[in-house]
């Protein structure tokens, strides 16, 4: 065996093997896999093999159309057959709810390029004709969809791995991983040690035995899951005799199962309740290449649900029913990308749909680890979408429910039950006593809005305006005529200081580092192309210290990006401050009268100017106030040692109790946002987006001297671009208005899509944000949005329709 190599590969499954092709593909052929068995040996060679482009994650999607269009190419590429049965995926839909998931999903299927076709009761009984369509609304078709044989794509992807100069060990378990003093891995096993730049762990079921190896707590835990395939059946022998065609992968999602024809009989599968957790505290030693016992009862009603639907199931008797470990995380999305805290680790891990999901994702692996950087937005499946809140507990209970939510209507505003209440706030407990209907970012529990009395504080999910409409409508209205309180504390915070801090932070933003001490500055941390890949709200507290605020669900993503950025001589230092401090904004025209009630300091316009920030005491408490908020009226965030936050709150309820004081959620937050053009990190700021495409011009300078993605985004310009960032008015709105990713039309041709949407009650209209080709960007230019599967007319209107000028913020 080499003791050197430029990466190795742990993990022969398809996932670790698609990524040792990819590598290879770029033209990384000093590239190892090792396998502890035999490639295939862990939950590949089980699985189904069914390639669903369904998914409604923008990221995932991406990852699953690369997949699907890869994977018809390797035979030819590799001599090897990989079984690709393009027979489509219909999905049926026995409700409205559904049929709007399915219309909403379509729209990010559209934007990425994803063929999705729309089937009536008949043409699915058609296409299907032993199915009962009774019940049916419709469904939708992927005609490009299918399934492959696992086991046979693998072997293909290894065989194209090797003929380009990769190498694979099997039978060569890895049993520790160290870093040595020169800064590369050294990865052991029986067989001999490897030295090498880069590690890629795509362990499957054992990523958390694998992640202990360099003291990684990788957050998946693999779920139980069973298919049953039937004996063959006589109608599906002759229908293959006489040269029909195959039915289509065939899921109904109400009753959460899938099938397809399997060797003339029927395969199905459920996604049951109560399905465990497993290997919750790794895989033992005595699990080969198993299964567990099957599992029947747990199946009954998904078996009686398919046998009503398509009577030829229970005709036959069960050949083989496959249960076995699937690994899972709390989302359902699988962990692509860096660790944390570890330089050139990379995890491949969590897959549920790996089978899918391993062309794409062992692609953008290849691109980030060889060019830096992936070329899609991977925030989806970034492995620092969690923090260290996701402990063992949280994992095993979230995973269980993440698969049991696997066919649930994926509303954009659902909130899933388990593991809460579990991070609060201190003003938790009261913000309940309001009212507040809380969901869950990073594990914290964050109001998103408030019942006021009478009205039961719970959430009726919807594509369309929700049973919340009129209340977040209420808490706008408050803010923009008294003034509104609302729970930030999830934002992520920390400092930099020390005697290399300016310069470092200068080299990382690509707007001007506020000057003096006490001034604020919206800065973005590009990647090496000029994309965005941070926000960073930045306040400076002393010449050398720094203060900085991000996006609550982006923590580790955030501080991990800063703190593999220090420079190596220690004059830079990074204090982790999300946990010791609280966020309260107030925000409103009667914000200055609140705040000067419960402050001895001066707050008029002169003495705290916007874009400020002081050190004043809000009651007892010592408190930064910064003179910044996100929905664009006069106010201020007060970060405050986390202990005080109640003593500040009532303060501030008690004082404001005359000038009509009241809190107010995300929803609204989200709804003011948008009447101001904000943009978001994930949504309107990403990768995928130059920072001037996403009309950050006046928060860039090239001429500031060297930052990150400068000259990428320079030569960008140069090339010209693709996008224009938008903002849009909705017209002929009755009860559904845009909620991101729906495409944009001029003419019948898709120009753009849409990246959020929301009515704004300040203006008193539906207005979407969005991107769409420069040509067509100019106000007053009528385009088409598509939402829930009809076109509706809308017109670019100039940015930020409430208060152009910001006069309210500099009030
Ligand atoms: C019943 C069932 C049906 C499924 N159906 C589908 C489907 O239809 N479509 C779909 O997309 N997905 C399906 N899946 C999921 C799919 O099986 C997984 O997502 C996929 O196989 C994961 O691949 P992987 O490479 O990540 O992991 P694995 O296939 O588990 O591979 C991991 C490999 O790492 C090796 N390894 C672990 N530790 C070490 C070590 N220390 N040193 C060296 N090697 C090590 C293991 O031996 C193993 O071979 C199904 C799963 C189940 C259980």
């Amino acid at each position: 065996m080499k003791s050197h190599a430029r990466v190795v590969v742990i993990g022969g499954g398809v996932v670790g093997v698609s990524t040792l092709y990819h590598l290879a593909k770029k033209g990384w052929g000093d590239a190892v896999l090792l396998e502890r068995t035999e490639l295939t040996a862990g939950s590949t060679w089980h699985a189904a093999g069914l390639l669903p482009l369904f998914n409604m994650s923008y990221s995932v999607g991406q990852i699953h159309k690369y997949s699907v269009a890869m994977y018809q190419t390797l035979e030819e590429e590799t001599g090897q057959p990989v079984g690709f049965a393009k027979v489509g995926n219909l999905r049926l839909a026995n409700t409205r709810e559904r049929m709007d998931e399915y219309h909403h999903y379509a729209g990010t299927a559209r934007t990425i390029g994803v063929n999705v076709e729309f089937m009536t009761q008949a043409e699915i009984k058609e296409m299907v004709p032993f199915c009962n369509a009774e019940g049916l609304i419709g469904g939708i078709l992927h005609p490009d969809d299918g399934y492959i044989q696992p086991a046979d794509l693998t072997m293909a992807l290894a065989r194209g791995a090797r003929n380009m100069g990769a190498t694979i060990h099997q039978h060569t378990p890895v049993t520790a991983i160290e870093r040595t003093a020169s800064g590369e891995w050294l990865v052991k096993t029986a067989k001999g040690d490897i030295a090498c730049e880069h590690v890629v762990s795509a362990t499957g079921n054992y990523a958390r035995q694998t992640g202990r190896m360099v003291g990684l707590h990788i957050p998946s835990i693999p779920v139980e899951h069973q298919f049953i395939v039937t004996e063959p059946h006589p109608l599906l022998i002759e229908r293959r005799k006489n040269g029909e065609r195959e039915m289509p992968v065939f899921r109904e999602s109400d009753a959460s199962y899938y099938m397809r024809e399997e060797r003339q009989g029927l395969l199905l599968g459920p996604y049951e309740k109560g399905a465990p957790a497993c290997f919750v505290d790794g895989v033992p030693s005595t699990f080969e290449k198993d299964l567990f016992p099957g599992d029947l009862d747990r199946l009954e009603p998904h078996i009686e649900a398919a046998i009503a639907r398509v009577p030829l199931f229970g005709e036959v008797g069960v050949k083989e029913v496959v249960n076995g470990p699937i690994p899972y995380t709390p989302d359902g999305s699988p962990l692509v990308g860096p660790a944390w805290g570890l330089p050139n680790f990379w995890i491949n891990e969590g897959h549920s749909f790996g089978v899918t999901a391993a062309g794409g994702a062992g692609w953008q692996l290849a691109e980030w680890i060889v060019e830096g950087r992936p070329t899609i937005d991977m925030l989806g499946v970034d492995p620092r979408r969690f923090g260290d809140y996701a402990s063992k507990a949280y994992l095993k209970a979230k995973n269980e429910e993440a698969y049991e939510h696997v066919f649930v209507i994926h509303y954009h505003d659902e909130e899933r039950p388990a593991c809460r209440p579990y991070r609060t706030a201190p003003c938790y407990e009261r913000m309940k006593t309001l009212g507040a209907v809380f969901g869950q970012k990073f594990g914290w529990e964050r109001p998103n809005w408030f019942a006021p009395e009478g009205v039961e504080p719970k959430d009726d999910w919807s594509f369309r305006r929700a049973n919340y409409f009129e209340h977040v409508g209420n808490e706008c209205r408050n803010v923009y005529e008294n003034v509104g309180v609302l729970d930030m504390t999830a934002f992520a915070k920390c400092q930099i200081s020390g005697p290399g801090a300016e310069a470092f932070l200068d080299r990382l933003v690509a707007n001007r580092l506020p000057k003096a001490v006490g001034r604020i500055g919206l800065c973005h941390a590009l990647n090496q192309t000029g994309g965005v890949r941070s926000e960073f709200t930045i306040m400076r507290d002393a010449p050398n210290r720094f203060y900085l605020v991000s996006a609550g669900a982006l923590e580790r993503f955030d501080l991990d990006y800063l703190a593999k950025q220090l420079p190596a001589d220690g004059s830079v230092r990074l204090d982790r401050l999300t946990t010791q401090v609280g966020v309260l904004v107030v925000a409103g025209p009667r914000a200055r009268d609140l705040l000067q009630r419960v402050t001895d300091a001066d707050l008029s316009n002169e003495a705290f100017r916007w874009l400020t920030g002081q050190f004043v005491d809000v009651g007892l408490a010592p408190c930064r106030l910064m003179r910044v908020n996100y929905v664009g009226e006069l106010g201020w965030e007060i970060h405050h040692p986390l202990e005080m936050q109640n003593h500040i709150f009532d303060t501030l309820m008690a004082a404001g109790q005359e000038l009509g004081l009241k809190p107010f959620g995300i929803r609204a937050m989200d709804s003011l946002r948008i009447e101001k053009s904000y943009r978001m990190v994930g949504t309107e700021l990403s990768i995928e987006y130059a920072a001037y495409e996403s009309g950050l011009d006046r928060f860039v300078h090239p001429n500031k001297g060297d930052f990150i993605g400068r000259d990428a985004l320079v030569a960008w310009r140069e090339r010209g671009f693709d996008n224009a960032f938008v903002t849009l008015e909705v017209g002929d709105i009755t009860d559904a208005d845009a909620l991101g990713n729906e495409p944009l039309y001029k003419g019948g041709e898709i120009i753009g899509r849409a990246t959020a949407g929301g009515f704004g009650w300040r203006v008193g209209k539906s207005l979407a944000l969005g991107f769409v080709r420069p040509d067509l960007a100019a106000p007053g230019t009528e385009v088409e949005i598509e939402i829930l599967g009809n076109r509706k007319p809308a017109t670019i209107i100039a940015e930020s329709p409430y208060d152009p000028d910001n006069a309210a913020l500099r009030a």
